[in-house]
């Protein structure tokens, strides 16, 4: 056992039921929700995302709309007029390219509009169930604080090293639970350390305590 998945066994633990939050029928929806989320809570997306995927169930449906069309239903979701731009570009392109069906290999995800690393990531891993572990501003955030990562490391490079040090096997759970871990306990501005069962692994709360 590593010190990587002694960390993870003990996150997996407080946290074993943890997945993805979004709401979604089929993969393009997912893809699509995963696209709303972007710097906004999966809270916020799953209460635009039922009318609009009614009004827009699939690729073809909202290939075939305009911006001003989607916007309405997206607009109470920050950056909401970019995000309206992405998904119809995005919907366009599967429908050309794809006939209107999300792929899964990372290669094809990440040529689409829309779609970066990190919502490769989420739909390899959530939609196929394909190995992957993405790294969002939670997972970067607790990976830097308890030192799963050298200090600095920006979003890619904490991907790359967790890739290296988790097994494969163990990626998508790892993903799920880390996150949970930053959003309900290591949360950005109050994490609950008088709480915390890693606290003697966790250079922020080490730090923390050294100033006191
Ligand atoms: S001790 Fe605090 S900062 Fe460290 S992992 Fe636990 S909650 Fe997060």
């Amino acid at each position: 056992m590593t010190r990587t998945t002694e960390i993870l066994d003990v996150i997996e633990g407080m946290f074993p039921d943890a997945r993805c939050e979004l709401l979604y029928q089929t993969n393009f929806q997912l893809a699509v929700s995963v696209i709303l989320s972007a710097q906004t809570t999966d809270r916020a997306v799953n209460e635009a995302t039922p009318a609009l995927f009614d009004r827009f169930p699939d690729a073809l449906s909202m290939s075939n709309s305009t911006c001003e069309e989607i916007e309405p239903y997206i607009q109470r979701i920050g950056l909401y007029r970019n995000k309206a731009k992405h998904i119809l570009a995005f919907s366009k392109a599967l429908v050309s390219d794809h006939d209107g069906e999300v792929p899964s290999s990372y290669e094809e995800l990440i040529k689409l509009p829309g779609i970066g690393s990190k919502t490769a990531n989420v739909i390899q891993g959530v939609g196929f169930n394909i190995p992957s572990l993405a790294v969002d501003t939670h997972v970067h955030r607790v990976s830097l604080r308890l030192k799963l990562v050298p200090k600095g490391l920006d979003v890619h490079a904490t991907e790359t090293t967790l890739k290296r040090k988790i097994p494969r096997e163990r990626w998508i759970v790892a993903h799920h639970a880390i996150l949970f871990f930053g959003r309900y306990h290591c949360k950005s501005q109050k994490p609950d350390c008088d709480l915390c069962p890693l606290q003697d692994k966790c250079g922020y709360y080490q730090e923390k305590t050294r100033k006191r």
